[in-house]
């Protein structure tokens, strides 16, 4: 198990995207406020930590991907997405608990508003430290003609969310720092876990990565790629 410290950064952009305004020109001043002062604590309250391993694929079926000799992953658009992958990245990615004190604390108070940008921009953190670490393993593998596929986490797609019990069976949550409860929910909760498959570029049939949601129907999936 490898481990990476990537510094997450809390675009304004994808925040106001969370919030459904149109740029940041769309929030009002009480939310600008928020935002800028919660902006200067960030780095008190994200303690950033991501692990990851690659696994050599086993198999690949219609519906399901083989690893690690006892793992599999039942998911038909995963499955397709990893198709000439021989490689498989899996991480778990979190940015710690203080920040989830912070929330906790502040819905105590009844300072409801506040609670609810901090939760959005923990949210936007990890997604942003999960987004970094997948768009720089790219340039790392392309000097092997080597390239990734986009990537998948559990409970998203078709993929089952107690597959979570699988991809953290990969991994020593003690030392990860992120815990999967019963409910395959993990805790701390600005936390998240997935994949992506490694292939030989020059060997695939085509130069753009399967992407299943350009045929999706779910337009307010969260985790559509555009
Ligand atoms: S929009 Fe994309 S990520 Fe969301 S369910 Fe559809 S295929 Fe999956």
């Amino acid at each position: 198990m490898e481990s990476i410290t990537i510094n997450p950064s809390v675009e304004i952009n994808e925040l106001s995207r969370h919030f459904g305004a149109g740029g940041c020109q769309g929030f009002s001043h009480s939310l600008s406020t928020k935002v800028e002062s919660y902006s200067k604590r960030l780095d008190e309250l994200l303690i950033p930590r991501l692990h990851y391993q690659i696994e050599k694929i086993d198999n690949i079926g219609k519906e399901s991907v083989s690893i690690n000799r006892d793992t599999t992953f039942r998911s038909r658009k995963l499955t397709r997405a990893l198709k000439e992958s021989d490689e498989i990245v899996c991480f778990v990615a979190t940015v710690g608990s203080t920040i989830e004190d912070e929330i906790d604390w502040l819905m105590a108070q009844r300072r409801l508003s506040e609670a609810y940008v901090l939760d959005t921009m923990g949210s936007v953190a990890v997604e942003n430290m999960v987004e970094q670490f997948h768009q720089c393993e790219e340039p790392l593998f392309l000097a092997e003609n080597r390239s990734v596929t986009l990537r998948f986490s559990p409970g998203y797609c078709d993929w089952p969310v107690t597959d979570q019990k699988k991809l953290f069976g990969l991994f020593d949550s003690e030392v990860t720092g992120v815990e999967l409860l019963d409910s395959c929910l993990m805790q701390p909760r600005k936390s998240i876990s997935g994949v992506f498959g490694l292939y030989h570029s020059l060997n695939s049939h085509s130069s753009v990565p399967y992407n299943p949601c350009r045929h999706c129907k779910k337009m307010d999936c969260i985790a559509r790629r555009a």
